[in-house]
C-alpha cells in the first residue's frame, strides 16, 4: 500500500502519514459554533475533512472522527440575547441546521459530535491542572493561561513572542499578568448561563473545550487535528499550550491539517462585510452533489473562490460524470439483450480503469490533491465516452463503472444511489437485507460459542462494505454508513 503524504502545519512540510497505533486513525476536526447559519466557507472545511476521512478509509484505515459543537461562548450568548431565546434553544436550532447541511453535503456522520456544555467537568479538571502545574492563575473568578510561562508557545503558528506582545496590547485587560495571556474560565455575568467551579460560577473560554474533547474521546497524542487556517492562531496554539500544560505531554497531536480560506467573488469572506453566502443559500440554489463537488475542486490548503462560474463548472463536471455512468449502463443493457464480441476496446477500457485508480491514488497520496484526482476521473470519463460503444464484455463495463463510482465516492459524490433506483432495485435491497441478517445470525452463533475472532471478522468485513453493526440490548442492528 502506497503511503499517504500529508502537509503538517506543525513542521511546515509534507510527511509520510503513519498512524500512532497500527491501522487506527484518530481524528478531531473543530466543528461549528452553533449561533448562526454556517457560511459556505465552513462548508468547505466540512467537505474537505470528510474527503480526507473517506480517502483514509479507502486506504484501509479505521477512522474515529470527532467533531464538536461549540454551544456556549460569547457569540452564542450575544445572539441568544438579540433573538430573545435561551442559549440552549439557539444551540438546538443550529445543531439541527448543521446536521441537515451535513446530510445534504453527503458527509459521513461523525463518530461522535460532543458539545462543550456536556464536558464542563472535564474542562474544570483541566483548568485546575493548569493552575496546579504553574501555568494558570485566577483573578476574581476569571482564570487565565500565563503564556510566557509556557516556553514553546508559538510553536504551531510560528509567531514570535514579541509580535504577540504588540498584537495583544491592542486589547488591554487589567487583570492579565501579561497581555498575551488568554482566558481559560470566565466569571459569571448576570443573566448568562454559568456552571459551578472552584473559582465561582462561570463558563469556559472557547479554546478549553477542544483540548478536553480531544483527550476524552481520542486520548493524547492522537493522529490528525483539522480545522480552517484561521484556527491556527490563537485557537490551536492555545489548545497545544493547554493540553501540554495540564497533562504534561509533549504534544497532543501528531499531524495538524488546515484548510485554506474560501473567498467570494475573490473578496475575502467576512461576516462584517456582509458579502457572505450561507451554506443554506448555496444548497437551496444548487444541486447538492454539485455543491459538494465544487467544495473539493481546489486543493484543500489553497484558497478557493466561490463564484457563479465555479459553481457552473462543478454542475457541468457532475453532469459529465453522470452521463458517462449512463453510457456504460446503457451499453450493459444492450449487451445483456444481444451480446457482442470482445474487441480491442475491452482491453483498452480495462486498462483505463486500472490506470484511473492508480493515478487517482497518486494524486490523493500527495496531500489529498483533489483537483489532480478529479482530473484523473475525467481521463477515465473520456475513455468511457470513446470506448464504451465498442466494448463487448459486460464485466469490463461493470468494472469501469465500479471504479468511477468508488473514486467519485471518495470526493463525496454518490453515483451508486442512482444505479439502485432502476429496475430490480427493490429486489436487490431485499436480497441484501436477507444476506446481512443471515451473517448476523452466524455472528451471534460464533459469539455464543465464544469464537470472538470469527464474530469480529464478520463485523469487520461488513464494516469494510459500509455496513455498520450496532449491538443493542434487543440484539444486533445494522445500517449502511
Ligand atoms: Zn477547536
Amino acid at each position: 500500500m502506497k503511503m499517504v503524504n500529508v502537509y503538517n502545519t506543525r513542521t511546515r512540510s509534507k510527511e509520510e502519514f503513519v498512524p500512532i497505533e497500527g491501522n487506527n486513525v484518530r481524528m478531531y476536526v473543530c466543528g461549528p459554533t452553533v449561533y448562526d447559519y454556517p457560511h459556505i466557507g465552513n462548508a468547505r472545511s466540512f467537505a474537505v475533512f470528510d474527503t480526507i476521512r473517506r480517502y483514509l478509509e479507502y486506504k484501509g484505515y479505521r477512522v474515529v472522527y470527532i467533531t464538536n459543537f461549540t454551544d456556549i461562548d460569547d457569540k452564542m450568548i450575544n445572539r441568544s440575547k438579540e433573538d430573545g431565546i435561551e442559549v440552549s434553544e439557539l444551540a438546538a436550532k443550529f445543531i439541527t441546521e448543521y446536521l441537515t447541511i451535513a446530510k445534504q453535503l453527503n458527509l459521513i456522520p461523525a463518530t461522535i459530535n460532543p458539545r462543550a456544555t456536556e464536558h464542563m467537568d472535564d474542562i474544570i479538571e483541566m483548568v485546575e491542572l493548569i493552575i496546579k502545574n504553574g501555568y494558570g492563575y485566577d483573578v476574581d473568578g476569571d482564570v487565565y493561561f500565563n503564556v510566557p510561562s509556557f516556553e514553546t508557545y508559538g510553536g504551531l503558528s510560528r509567531i514570535p513572542m514579541d509580535d504577540l506582545s504588540s498584537r495583544a496590547r491592542v486589547e488591554v485587560d487589567e487583570k492579565k499578568k501579561d497581555p498575551r495571556d488568554f482566558i481559560l474560565w470566565k466569571a459569571e455575568k448576570p443573566g448568562e448561563p454559568s456552571w459551578e467551579s472552584p473559582w465561582g460560577k462561570g463558563r469556559p473560554g472557547w479554546h478549553a473545550e477542544c483540548s478536553v474533547m480531544g483527550k476524552h474521546y481520542l486520548g493524547f497524542p492522537f493522529d490528525i487535528h483539522g480545522g480552517g487556517q484561521d484556527l491556527i492562531f490563537p485557537h490551536h496554539e492555545n489548545e497545544i499550550a493547554q493540553s501540554a500544560a495540564a497533562y504534561g505531554i509533549e504534544t497532543p497531536v501528531k499531524y495538524w491539517l488546515h484548510n485554506g480560506f474560501l473567498t467570494i467573488d475573490s473578496d475575502k469572506m467576512s461576516k462584517s462585510e456582509k458579502n457572505f453566502s450561507t451554506a443554506r443559500e448555496v444548497l437551496d440554489n444548487y444541486d447538492h452533489q454539485a455543491v459538494r463537488l465544487y467544495l473539493v475542486t481546489g486543493q484543500y490548503r489553497q484558497p478557493l473562490d466561490y463564484n457563479d462560474k465555479a459553481m457552473k463548472q462543478a454542475i457541468q463536471s457532475l453532469e459529465r460524470i453522470k452521463n458517462a455512468a449512463d453510457t456504460i449502463r446503457g451499453r450493459i443493457s444492450i449487451l445483456e439483450k444481444i451480446g457482442s464480441r470482445e474487441s480491442d476496446a475491452d482491453r483498452k477500457l480495462a486498462e483505463a480503469s486500472k490506470k484511473a485508480r492508480e493515478d487517482f491514488e497518486k494524486e490523493m497520496d500527495d496531500d489529498f490533491n483533489t483537483p489532480g484526482a478529479l482530473a484523473e476521473i475525467f481521463t477515465l470519463v473520456r475513455e468511457i465516452n470513446t470506448l464504451t460503444k465498442d466494448v463487448g464484455g459486460a464485466a469490463v463495463l461493470r468494472e469501469a463503472l465500479a471504479v468511477m463510482i468508488e473514486l467519485v465516492g471518495i470526493l463525496g459524490v454518490n453515483l451508486a444511489d442512482e444505479a439502485q433506483t432502476g429496475e430490480g432495485a427493490g429486489q436487490a435491497a431485499k436480497a441484501l437485507k436477507g444476506i446481512v441478517d443471515f451473517l448476523l445470525e452466524l455472528r451471534e452463533g460464533a459469539r455464543k460459542s465464544k469464537d470472538f475472532a470469527k464474530a469480529d471478522q464478520i463485523r469487520d468485513r461488513l464494516g469494510e462494505l459500509g455496513i455498520e453493526i450496532a449491538d443493542t440490548k434487543d440484539g444486533p442492528t445494522w445500517k449502511m454508513s
